[in-house]
Formats: structure tokens, sequence, C-alpha cells
């Protein structure tokens, strides 16, 4: 196999030939046709999250084809079309794997952080983590939902009922999560770097009722804004938007420090909460969802080779939408 491989944070990613590896008990092997490029793999890239396992190959969102199950696998088949998240592995047995927070597990591994991921061209799972894909639609468009998809997903449904909704950072998962909420018959309010006309007009073909500057007040007070920028200072930007006992989500894994800002926004049980990680659960309803709301993921290909590139015009904001690696 070859993969895409993180010797160290701050290093470009090395292209290296690996043996062959061969899936243990509980695990599946996947021959990888697709794996988006997420912020946090840049994250890892940039040494911005602690104690990567390294070497590690980068990527969580990843569809593939079975092509070897381990010993005890049930419910999965050779040839199977599965995608492969961010969750790969929970203990099952501390207070928050028995009560319904898998995603705050206190012994997880994370695809692409700790345990090898997709910019490769075979990836190495537990089958318990994997979701089966079924036939409909093509295994690019797919990929984004697989981490911008189910973590926007989980980060909507915390955000609750509210009819108004704000984006903050209009990237592959704002560009997933409008279509959910319009679709919801929810009024989505983009909020993109102030200037960045070209995004502005991108998340109006989306649906967005309102659209400006994260440096803006939209005309109405919303009921929830939801954070998906790495940027600290969006936070008290964001509690301004927001009507009484409205919410905030702070959807990253990463994020620059929050500067103090004055009690009054805060105050009215305002709400200020935080996205972490998801569940099996969280993943099952929006898989399922996904194709009766018909969600169509802006992609931009790069073959796998070309990852650094890739990561490199991530972080620029070169594109609208979402990178996907193609072996
Ligand atoms: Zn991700
Ligand atoms: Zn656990």
């Amino acid at each position: 196999m070859h993969a895409m491989v993180l010797n160290a944070p701050h290093r470009a990613l090395e292209w290296t030939e690996l043996p062959d590896r061969q899936p243990g008990p509980g695990e599946i092997r996947v021959k990888v046709t697709a794996c988006g490029v997420c912020r946090t793999d840049l994250h890892v890239v940039d040494g911005e999250l602690p104690h990567p396992r390294l070497p590690i190959i980068p990527g969580h969102e990843i569809v593939g084809r079975i092509d070897a199950l381990g010993e005890g696998v049930t419910g999965l088949r050779l040839g199977e079309r599965v995608g492969i998240p961010w969750l790969g592995h929970t203990c099952g047995a501390c207070p928050y794997c028995l009560d319904g927070h898998e995603n705050l597990c206190d012994q997880p591994l994370f695809t692409g952080y700790t345990r090898d991921g997709g910019f490769a061209t075979a990836a190495i799972a537990d089958a318990r983590y994997a979701f089966p894909l079924g036939e409909d639609g093509d295994d690019v468009a797919l990929a984004p939902l697989l981490c911008a998809g189910l973590i926007g997903w989980r980060s909507l449904v915390i955000g609750g009922e509210g009819r108004r909704i704000g984006l903050y950072g209009f990237g592959a998962a704002a560009h997933i999560v409008a279509q959910v909420a319009a679709w919801q018959g929810r009024a989505v309010y983009a909020f993109t770097r102030p200037g960045d006309d070209a995004t502005q007009a991108f998340a109006r073909t989306l649906g967005a009722v309102w659209v400006g500057g994260s440096d803006e007040r939209p005309p109405q007070p919303l009921d929830v804004a939801i954070i998906y920028a790495p940027a600290g200072p969006l936070v008290p930007q964001a509690l301004k938007t927001v009507r009484k006992g409205g919410r905030v989500v702070c959807a990253g894994i990463h994020m620059s420090d929050i500067p103090s800002f004055p009690y009054p926004l805060l105050w009215e049980e305002r709400q200020l909460v935080s996205v972490a990680n998801l569940t099996r659960q969280d993943g099952l309803d929006f898989l399922r969802l996904a194709p009766r709301i018909g969600i169509a993921t802006t992609t931009h290909r790069y073959p796998l080779a070309q990852a650094n590139r890739a990561l490199d015009d991530l972080r620029a904001g070169r594109f609208d939408g979402a990178a996907v690696l193609v072996p």
C-alpha cells in the first residue's frame, strides 16, 4: 500500500510505500476510493492538537470498499462500500460510553490522529465504527459527509430547534449544514471573512437568506449561531447576534484563544457550548437523512500524492466546499 505519512508536525506529508496490512480480529481492510480533507487534518499537521500518534496517516472522511475481513466481523461483507469516520474506537466501559456519550469516551481512538486514516490506498478500521454507505451516490461526493457532514449534523442538533440559524465560517461543514437547515425550513445566515464576496455568493446558492462578514450584524437576532472557523474572536461576535436565550455552538476541535468580553453578551440566558466528535448514532441518523435531503457537496479532487497541495489550499481558503483525495 501507499500512504501520505506525517512523520512530525509542521512537516510535509511524505509519499511512503508500506507493507500491506492485514485486519486483526474485529477489523476490516478497506480499499480507499476517496478521502476528504478536513480542517482537523490541518490541525494535526500544524501541531495544533496534542499527542498525535506518529508517524500517522491522516484522513478521516474515508470512502472505500472492504477487501479483507478480520476474524469475527459480522454484518459487513467483502466488496461492500463503507465510510470510516473520525470516531475510530471507544472503550465501551467508561461512564461516557455507558450513558450514550461515546463521543466523550475516556479511551478513544480517532481515525487519522491516533490510528491510521485514509490518506492512503488502503485503511484498516474497527468494523463496529464503519458505516455501510449503500450504492447510491459518488464516492468523492460522499466523502465530505463523513466528517463535515456528521460533525455539522451534531452541531445542528445541539444548536436546538431555533428557526434563524447563523453559520460562522462557510467551509465544508457549513456548506452541508446550510442545505440541511434549509431543508428543515430554517433560515440560514452565513457569515464569512469580511469582504469574501465569492464565499458569500456560494452561500446564497445553497439557500442562505442573508450573507455578510463576521463583523456584521444580521437584520434580526438569531436563535442559534454555530462557529466552524477556528477563530476565538468569533465567539463574542456570535454572542452579539443571538437573541435572549439563544445559543452559540463552537463546532471545531481547535480554536484560537477567545478574547475576554463583557458579561452582558452572555447575560439573559444565552448559552455557549462546544461540540466534540460524534457518536455512531449521529452517523446513522445523518447518513439515513442525507439522501432524502439530496445534499449536493461541492468537491475539489486531488490525487493522493498531492495531499500537501490540498492541505495548503485549505489553509489558504483557495476553494469553496471540500477537498477530496483520490488514490
Ligand atoms: Zn474532520
Ligand atoms: Zn469509553
